[in-house]
């Protein structure tokens, strides 16, 4: 293998919490960037790709560990990388031209230069024409090849991208994606690696030599494999559905150990190492959950989760939430990359709307943690009634603030739909739901606020 460019060692990364706490976000971590080779890190939103990339340009430095570039600590090596932002993160009051010379000039190249270069890189971007533009002007995929532009003008021997095409249409990223192949492939730039960031799966089989499987809670590398199909890929081909496959039930069991490869894996699954307190909720809407087990259900009760997927017409990042929930609750089951409805899930997609409540009340309360506390803890006070943060001091030990608030909004949303509980957003507390508070009551026709008792 030849020698690494950059070469991350043990890098980890946390956030410090108010409390004291820190939130691990990277775990323990080594990857190298070695020359030739587009590198495509995978995983699910939160996992913590966007941090590792950071860390790797040498942008944030990590908590722990050390990033080299070309051996030399990469916060004294002046490393030669740039980025392409899923957000383009253009200048507005530039126009593209400027856009483009403002890396250079930033590095103090004289102006003749930087402008010759600019206009060169902007001709090689199909951008000629566009010069005095300014970027509002231009439809998503004219902005992004600015950005590609602003990317490549500095001539950075590694090119990092965090999901550049993810904000485009699928045509104008498609079209994209194989106009930057095809300048990596006949070296039109030159740039020496490619590292990118997607969650789209089909997206990483189609570009990479090599995809990154990141795993969450705290982020680390759940399996590293070289791809070896030739270019240009077919997406029909058998080795690469096979392979969208593997990766797609790699994604959908966090929690196992990755399956053989359909190839020969050239990296090791690192172990999970983690030991969780609270199962991360995953941040589906119980109605969310209940479409998905009717559409298993008209399956036969069991199908591949890229089929389900696409019928909805859903991104995978967007069903995979749904599946996990489905699946924490007991009602479906997942292997290898098939869901099945268990019969309670059957159940509960027949079911009527209370028989369907009470399903997923005992299934929310079996299973989750969080929503027992939550029942035991509104049960136990005398006035029925428990400050939201008393959970949250809990969980923020266990994750991020972004991600506490999270799960007590979905926890909300769980219990409310369960009858498990009511929040009361402005005291910001637990109460229990209001049909058992107007058990006594002679009339208790009132079920929604704002509906009108007759
Ligand atoms: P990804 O790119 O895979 O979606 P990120 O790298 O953006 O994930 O974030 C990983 C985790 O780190 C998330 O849970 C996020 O909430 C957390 N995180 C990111 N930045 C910060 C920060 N500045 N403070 C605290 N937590 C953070
Ligand atoms: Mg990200």
């Amino acid at each position: 293998m030849p020698a690494a460019i950059i070469r991350a060692e043990r890098v980890e990364k946390y956030y410090a919490q108010p409390s004291e706490n820190r939130i691990q976000v990277i775990s323990p971590t080594d990857l190298s960037i070695v020359p030739g080779e587009i590198v495509a890190l995978l995983g699910p939103s939160g996992s913590g790709k966007s941090t590792l990339l950071r860390m790797l340009t040498g942008l944030s430095a990590p908590s722990a560990g050390q990033v080299y570039w070309h051996e030399k600590p990469i916060a004294s090596a002046d490393a030669n990388v740039s980025i392409v932002f899923q957000s383009f993160a253009l200048f507005p009051w530039l126009t593209v031209l400027e856009n483009v010379e403002a890396p250079l000039k930033a590095r103090g190249m004289e102006p003749a230069e930087r402008r010759r270069r600019s206009i060169k890189i902007l001709d090689t971007v199909g951008l000629d024409g566009f010069q005095a533009a300014y970027p509002k002007e231009l439809s998503g995929g004219m902005r992004q090849r600015v950005g590609f532009a602003r990317a490549l003008v500095v001539e950075p021997e590694v090119l990092f991208m965090d999901e550049p095409f993810s904000a485009l249409d699928v045509l104008t990223a498609e079209n994209l994606r194989s106009e930057l192949l095809e300048l990596w492939q006949k070296k039109t730039i030159p740039t020496q690696a490619i590292f990118i960031v997607t969650h789209n799966i089909e997206e990483a089989v189609l570009l990479a030599d090599r995809i990154v499987v990141l795993g969450r809670n705290p982020g680390h590398i759940r399996t590293d494999f070289k791809v070896s199909l030739p270019h240009p890929r077919d997406r029909k081909a058998t080795a690469f559905t096979q392979l969208v496959d593997y990766i797609y039930k790699v994604l959908t069991q966090p929690d196992a150990k990755p399956p053989a490869l359909p190839t020969t894996p050239t990296g090791k699954p690192v172990r999970d190492q983690r030991q969780m307190h609270y199962q991360m909720l995953p941040h589906a809407r119980p109605g969310g959950i209940a479409g998905l087990l009717e559409l298993v259900l008209d399956h036969h009760g069991k199908d591949d989760i890229y089929r389900l997927a696409d019928d909805l017409a859903f991104e995978i990042d967007d069903l995979l939430p749904i599946v996990d929930a489905a699946q924490l609750l007991g009602f479906l089951t997942v292997n290898e990359g098939d869901a099945a409805i268990t019969s309670t899930g059957t159940e509960y997609a027949n079911g009527e709307i209370l028989r369907q409540k009470e399903l997923f009340r005992t299934a929310a309360v079996e299973n989750v943690l969080l929503l027992r506390q939550i029942v035991r803890a509104v049960e136990a006070k005398s006035d029925k009634s428990v400050p939201e943060d008393f959970f949250h001091d809990m969980l923020d030990e266990q994750f991020s603030e972004e991600e506490t608030l999270r799960q007590l909004e979905t926890a909300i949303s769980w219990g409310r739909y369960a009858e498990l509980f009511d929040f009361d957003a402005s005291r910001r507390r637990f109460i229990q739901p209001e049909k058992l508070v107007h058990e006594t009551d002679v009339e208790h026709t009132s079920r929604t606020e704002g509906e009108i008792d007759a």
